[in-house]
């Protein structure tokens, strides 16, 4: 069993903690917003006054912020994670935020004789809770083998992407690749219906065709085919439109790092967000398929 810092405690941190607290660790914790911090605090953490206090005497740190101007000033300030922690720690930031701050994070740790590495996740809110997360961890080998049995009791899959950075790049190509495969399925879909072939049928055939994908088979857009799907709740999220227009940003900013052309995950962002700035950015990222049904 571990002594922990945790730092970030909101939708996806809180249950991540929680199940390390069932796995017997002991926590410390900190975030910013006080009524975190207690539901943290209720669950069996120990609180901390700053950053750095929840990052001293720990053997492992684990962040899970917004975005990556949180990151810096959580790991890079004088109050911050890189000038609390022993020598000895590892550092994880599960946090999804563009892989230049990883890669500068890392370095600055680096710097001190500590290693971050970064391990996004993908499976939500539901995931966090049931321990069901994905991690897609960028770092050195030895890093990955100390934070592979702790990620474990957080997650189903663990899997080392490579050396620092390549957690969040393999995050982002697959949003990008999940956001523009939602915009197909919901174009198939109203397509259909225009056609007068019926959205059951799209599915039957296209469930069994080249044309299958998780977006469809998984999460479909259209209500009453896949009995999971968020569109039978009201669209309810899920995963929600703001965070898949804040990965297709990260994605875009990467494309142009790197001046690697894609153009569709370009289209894909500018739709998510319009449909972000249409007032519906806290629904399930699937509901993208009312604007393209015209309903702007
Ligand atoms: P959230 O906003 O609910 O939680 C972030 C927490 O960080 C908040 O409690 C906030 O108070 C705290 N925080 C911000 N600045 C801080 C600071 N300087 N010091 C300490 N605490 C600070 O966000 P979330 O939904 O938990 O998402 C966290 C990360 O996980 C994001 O990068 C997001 O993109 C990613 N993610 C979210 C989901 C999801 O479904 N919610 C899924 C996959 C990945």
């Amino acid at each position: 069993m571990a002594i922990i810092g945790f730092i970030g405690l909101g939708n996806m941190g809180l249950p991540m903690a929680r199940n390390l607290i069932r796995a017997g660790h002991e926590l410390l914790a900190f975030d910013v917003v006080p009524a975190c911090l207690e539901a943290a605090v209720t669950a069996g953490a120990t609180p901390a006054g700053s950053a750095a206090e929840a990052a001293a005497g720990a053997e492992l740190v684990i962040t899970m912020l917004p975005e990556g101007r949180h990151v810096r000033a959580v790991y890079l300030g004088p109050d911050g994670v890189i000038a609390g922690s022993d020598p000895r720690a590892l550092l994880i930031d599960c946090s999804t935020i563009d892989v230049a701050t990883a890669r500068a994070v890392n370095q600055a740790a680096g710097e001190r004789g500590l290693e971050v590495i970064d391990a996004p996740v993908s499976g939500g809110v539901a995931g966090a809770e049931n321990a069901t997360l994905t991690f897609m961890v960028g770092g050195s080998e030895a890093g990955f083998a100390r934070a592979q049995p702790l990620l474990q009791q957080m997650g189903k899959a663990v899997i080392h992407t490579g050396p620092s950075g390549n957690g969040q790049a393999a995050k982002i190509c697959n949003n990008m690749l999940l956001g523009i495969s939602m915009i197909g399925v919901a174009e198939a879909f109203v397509l259909a219906e225009r056609l007068g072939l019926s959205a059951a049928k799209l599915f039957e055939v296209s469930s069994r065709s080249s044309g299958q994908c998780w977006s469809l088979t998984n999460y479909c857009p259209v209500p009453g085919l896949v009995p999971s799907s968020p569109a039978n709740r009201g669209y309810q999220a899920g995963f929600t439109a703001v965070m898949m227009a804040k990965d297709l940003r990260l994605a875009q900013d990467a494309a142009q790092s790197v001046d690697a052309p894609t153009p569709l995950g370009a289209e894909a962002r500018q739709l998510y967000a319009l449909f972000v700035n249409s007032g519906r950015g806290a629904l399930d990222f699937s509901a993208i398929i009312k604007m393209v049904a015209g309903d702007l």
